[in-house]
């Protein structure tokens, strides 16, 4: 027998199969993880295919040295998919395999983990001295681990044959999954008829579809459903969500449906905890995972649903290479399986929703299921828009219009919760001199600083650099700096001074960062400890709080006019799943919507919480600005320490991707071509420069990307990624 294997070492030069023989007895299948001889050393590689013969001199080819995780070989459809992200993500085979298992599983750096259990053999037999007694007594009432007992006590009781010590592996269960599983709740119709559908397709090969459902028109319990189904038919399910710490309640919710029958996976969980959980849904112990980007590789097997909740958030998209989307890759594997696919979002992307409007290619179609009614039959909250001007021109200084802070003393004194939301990120607070201009920036990176009060320091939140913050402006020497902008800080410190009795619980990323921080505030704020949640985009996702009646966005068009085409839908996205917040139990909802700009179409229909009318303009606008869906961006950045190579490499690959596009007849396809830096030229100390390329969404994009990443790859002179849509253009 022969192996096909790809060696885990990354290099173009590598990326085809190694062939190996299987030595008599060691059993190999596709997809194992084995140990190989190659060169002087030893590595790890992939089985990728398995052969009877070769067509090499069977006396040169090399043994298999050996298997790891003999029970945990990659299921065989894993294989296939990686091949299919090698073409699609321009990466090589044994970069996307890597993402197929927790890291910690290459190279074996873990194991699982074996506890030893001490047994009482001869209850009755005469021991000396207290210590060997209490043992001996402990034991009776059933096995107990040996470290938890006296090791010398313990030997001398062993030595004697009246206990005996046994190994037993032991699973490192996450901490969320505790907890009995919950009855079924009653569908509403809405949510009956979309279960009815999805099951539909599941029972008859599969689908795709788009599930748009208002905030709080219970999205989850037809997930729920749709696995439900899936595990009744003996089939797996996979549930993405954007961020796992942002969305305990998911995680909860599963569990208490689905017990030890689900599993997670997050970057949170601990090495071994990760490994655990991996080879419980191999194994097929767990059916259903709950996880974030990374899980669209869980290794089930037999997949009925795959479910990507909140479609709409860009961190389905990898930033780092292999730079795949969760989505798509989800998409792959439903078609693969015959699975159903569901995309789940209030606020879907306009590039999913019009997959779902008529005249799509078939292959691209989505089908599109409404929940246009909240669970409660409560209408959606109201969205009052206040404009700032006018505050500003009636005296008002505060970051709280006289609106908000009406609504606030009513919402506090009446017992109930308020969120308010600062999109901070968007357009930080910085630091500037009121005489000359200057402002702090960041000497690594070419973006301004931002005051962070809690430890009066200027930071960046690009690299993380911290510097004191000026008492005089180092350019000029005058006293006038001054800090502009708000950020969740004042926030937080104008509630406190508007309303001192108020109990205010901050949420962003510098409150967040310890293990379990965001659970932490989040549960504190359920559980009533606190009147109002200050926060970021982290509070703006799926939370479900019942007693939360007034939603505030304190500054909604922080994000409206950032650099980037999808600044508006970013906008209108923002503020939809904020207003969700409100209103989602017993008691009416109200939402304050402060803006600069009331007459912008992105804040308008946000208030009027219009969904279509807001896709078909953003669409328009789109089609006739002739950004994606109606084109596709692909750019190659270059970036070094060294300004002049990141410039030169930029400039030689430019000329060779003209003669490309010449060459190959695709320049009637190509919208925009530049050669130049990037928006933000400077990050973490390097320079940066890209060739940026917009296409119609018809020309030969792979052809041309292949040919840009090929670019990319010969690259010596300075460090070159090929971007295709990025998330952001920075
Ligand atoms: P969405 O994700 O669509 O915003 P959720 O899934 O968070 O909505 O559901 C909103 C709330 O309604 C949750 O508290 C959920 O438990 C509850 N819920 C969902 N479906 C039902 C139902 N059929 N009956 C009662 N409560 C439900
Ligand atoms: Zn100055
Ligand atoms: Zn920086």
């Amino acid at each position: 027998m022969y192996a096909d294997v790809i060696v885990d070492l990354a290099s173009d030069a590598l990326d085809h199969v190694f062939t190996y023989s299987v030595p008599e007895g060691l059993e190999i299948e596709v997809g194992q993880q084995v140990e190989v001889p190659f060169g002087p050393r030893r590595v790890d590689g992939f089985v990728v295919g398995l052969s009877d013969e070769t067509a090499l001199d069977p006396a040169r080819v090399k043994p298999i040295s050996r298997v790891r995780f003999p029970e945990d070989a990659l299921p065989e459809e894993m294989i296939s998919l990686a091949d299919w992200m090698r073409e699609k993500y321009n990466c090589n085979l044994v970069e996307a395999l890597r993402l197929m298992l927790p890291s910690e599983m290459r190279g074996g750096r873990v194991r699982e983990k074996r506890r030893r259990m001490a047994k009482l053999l001869l209850p009755d037999a005469p021991v000396r001295g207290e210590r060997q007694r209490e043992i001996v007594d402990a034991l009776k009432s059933g096995d107990l681990e040996t470290a938890s007992l006296n090791p010398s006590a313990l030997s001398a009781l062993v030595k004697k044959g009246v206990v005996e010590i046994y190994e037993q592996e032991q699973r490192r269960a996450p901490a969320q999954l505790r907890g009995a599983p919950l009855p079924d709740p009653e569908l509403t119709r809405r949510q009956a008829r979309a279960v009815r559908e999805l099951t539909g397709a599941l029972e008859s090969g599969g689908g795709r579809f788009l599930l748009h459902g208002v905030t709080g028109s219970g999205k989850t319990e037809v997930y729920i459903r749709l696995v439900r189904r899936a595990l009744e038919l003996k089939k797996t399910a996979i549930v993405l969500v954007p961020e796992i710490a942002l969305t305990p309640q998911m995680v909860r919710w599963f569990h208490q449906r689905f017990g030890a029958d689900a599993a997670v996976l997050h970057s949170g969980l601990s090495a071994g905890e990760r490994f655990d959980e991996w080879r419980r849904i191999r194994s097929g112990a767990a059916r259903v995972v709950v996880g974030a980007r990374s899980a669209a590789f869980a290794p089930v097997k037999n997949l009925g649903a795959i479910v990507v909740d909140e479609e709409h958030e860009g961190s389905y998209q990898s930033d780092r290479r292999p730079r795949y989307d969760a989505r798509e890759v989800a998409q792959r594997r439903a078609e693969a399986a015959g699975a159903v696919l569901v995309l789940g979002s209030a606020t879907p992307s306009v590039a999913s929703y019009m997959r779902a409007m008529p005249g799509v290619r078939p292959e691209n179609r989505l089908t599109l299921i409404e929940l246009p009614e909240r669970v409660t039959g409560r209408p959606l909250p109201g969205i009052e828009v206040v404009d700032m001007r006018r505050e500003f021109e009636r005296g008002n200084r505060s970051i709280l219009s006289a609106r908000l802070s009406e609504e606030l003393r009513l919402c506090i004194d009446a017992g109930r919760q308020a969120m308010l939301f600062i999109n901070r990120r968007g357009h930080s607070s910085f630091v500037s001199c009121r005489k000359c201009g200057y402002v702090a920036r960041c000497d690594q990176c070419d973006v301004s600083l931002t005051y962070h009060q809690s430890d009066t320091a200027l930071k960046c939140h690009y690299c993380g650099r911290e510097s004191p913050v000026p008492t005089a402006c180092p350019k000029c020497g005058s006293r006038y700096i001054k800090f502009f902008g708000v950020g969740t800080e004042q926030v937080v410190e104008e509630v406190a001074r508007q309303f001192p009795d108020a109990k205010c619980l901050r949420m962003d990323l510098d409150t967040t960062r310890g293990k379990d921080a965001h659970r932490k505030i989040l549960d504190s704020f359920r559980e009533g400890e606190a009147d109002v949640l200050v926060g970021t985009q982290m509070i703006a996702k799926g939370l479900d709080f019942p007693e939360v009646t007034l939603v505030g966005v304190v500054a909604a068009d922080m994000s409206l006019n950032l650099p980037d085409y999808r600044s508006v839908e970013r906008t209108f996205q923002l503020i939809t799943q904020m207003a969700g917040r409100a209103g989602r139990a017993e008691h009416a909802g109200k939402v304050i919507l402060q803006t600069y700009e009331p007459d912008h179409y992105g804040i308008k229909l946000a208030a009027s919480q219009d969904f279509r009318a807001f896709y078909l303009r953003e669409s328009a606008y789109r089609k006739s600005a002739l950004y994606p869906p109606f084109t596709v961006i692909a750019r190659i950045v270059f970036s070094s320490p060294d300004e002049d190579a990141a410039k030169s490499a930029s400039e030689r690959a430019a000329v060779e991707l003209a003669a490309f596009l010449e060459a190959g007849g695709h320049m009637p396809d190509v919208v925009k071509f530049r050669q130049r830096d990037c928006p933000v030229k400077r990050l973490r100390g390097e320079y940066r420069y890209q060739v940026f390329l917009k296409l119609y969404f018809k020309a030969d994009v792979h052809a041309i990307t292949a040919r840009m990443q090929r670019l990319a790859d010969a690259q010596s002179g300075a460090r070159a990624e090929l971007e295709v849509n990025p998330a952001n253009s920075l």
